[in-house]
């Protein structure tokens, strides 16, 4: 099996492995009970690891909170930042603004909101993947109180504008927070730069373990607990912290800080060779979103397959997703091709392919002559 979704998670690299043995043996105390040397020992462990990650962002470590990965973050940011808005008075015409095209972590915290009163409108993107900064601008209201925009999609890779939505949200004291599960630890980013308020990430998508990640939080006061219980985190998120998984997410965002642009250019240079190689074999056969504005290792490619057929029906050997794996749990076509124009038929015939750390020339080569010989015959 040759495994291409790397999107959906990644294998955990040794080095973050070897970080985070001892935490289960030796270091194995609640980093919260500093009154013993073995407490405070773990609490060491779980700050480097905080300074690690806020070095990344080029935030204080004080403006990071620990969560169990990307989806406790969007729900706390979205559901956390509302309850505070709430908090301070505003208890009605509260308006968000979010993209169609949004993670189901951070469709489904807003579809609850509406349903409780909250007006939200999503925003379409472009027929590029891309969710402009002029449309964002026109649905601003003056009860607008956050916008929620991924930084890159899952699915296609496109990029949107977040620096220049930040700069205007800055100026209208909109609160802004952006989901960057799929760029933390792969490209340099500056929370000041983006202008954001909160940002979410998580481990797995960066070699990392699964079931742990975290939130930016520039301002504390803008935003307030879901779950209840101990005073951990600020108090914005309680429960004993997940030492050996945050020790893993800091030696993960390490490496990444050290070796995104190695990465990245090899990354960029197998996709490059991918598509050119799969355009070759159907002249209807295209790449999605923008071809500049996108990270280095997804491809979301739709085939034109003959009606009635599905295209992953015939791939046995390659390890991959059409449309995110949420999507792929209830076999729904995906949401972001559909929402790009795509019909259900072309977007259940689309697939995303990505490309990690691990991946080898050989398996991209293999890749392309597996999908030469599958497609052979199904397409119209
Ligand atoms: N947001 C995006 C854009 C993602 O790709 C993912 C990963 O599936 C998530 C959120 C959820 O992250 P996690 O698995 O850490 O909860």
């Amino acid at each position: 099996m040759i495994y291409m979704d790397n999107a959906a998670s990644t294998q955990c690299d040794e080095r973050v492995l070897a970080a985070m043995y001892p935490m289960f043996n030796s270091h194995f105390a609640n980093p919260s009970n500093t009154s013993h040397s073995m407490g405070e020992e773990a609490n060491g462990h779980v700050n480097e690891a905080r300074r690690l990650v806020a070095k990344n962002l080029n935030c204080l470590d004080s403006q990071i909170v620990w969560t169990s990965g990307a989806t406790e973050s969007n729900n706390l940011a979205i559901l956390g930042s509302i309850k505070a808005t709430q908090s301070a008075g505003a208890t009605r015409n509260i308006h968000v603004v979010t993209s169609s095209i949004e993670h189901k972590s951070v469709l489904s915290p807003l579809e609850a909101l509406a349903r409780s009163g909250v007006e939200v409108t999503f925003i379409n993107p472009n027929s590029d993947g891309q969710i402009t900064v002029a449309d964002i601008v026109a649905s601003i209201k003056d009860s607008t109180k956050l916008v929620s925009i991924m930084h890159a999609n899952n699915e296609t890779g496109v990029i949107s504008n977040i620096e220049g939505v930040g700069q205007i949200l800055k100026e209208r004291k909109i609160l802004f927070h952006t989901d960057a599960s799929q760029t933390f630890g792969k490209f340099n980013l500056d929370v000041r730069k983006l202008g954001v308020d909160f940002l979410s990430f998580s481990a797995h998508k960066i070699y990392g373990p699964k079931g742990v990640g975290g939130l930016f939080v520039k301002d504390e006061a803008k935003i307030q607990p879901i779950l209840h219980g101990g005073g951990q985190e600020l108090g914005l998120r309680p429960g004993t912290l997940n030492v050996p998984g945050i020790v893993g997410l800091g030696k993960a965002a390490e490496i990444s800080y050290v070796q995104r642009e190695t990465d990245a250019n090899r990354i960029y240079e197998f996709r490059k060779r991918l598509e050119a190689a799969l355009m070759s074999i159907h002249p209807a056969i295209t790449v999605n979103g923008h071809q500049l504005e996108r990270i280095p290792n997804i491809s979301s490619v739709s085939f034109p397959v003959k009606q009635g057929l599905r295209l992953t029906d015939y791939i046995n050997n390659i390890a991959l997703s059409t449309g995110s794996a949420c999507d792929n749990h209830d076999r729904a076509p995906s949401h972001v091709m559909i929402k790009m124009g795509k019909s259900v038929h072309s977007a259940r015939n689309t697939l995303r392919l990505s490309i990690g750390r691990f991946t080898t020339e050989d398996e991209i080569e293999s890749v392309i002559s597996e999908l030469k010989l599958v497609t052979r015959g199904l397409l119209t």
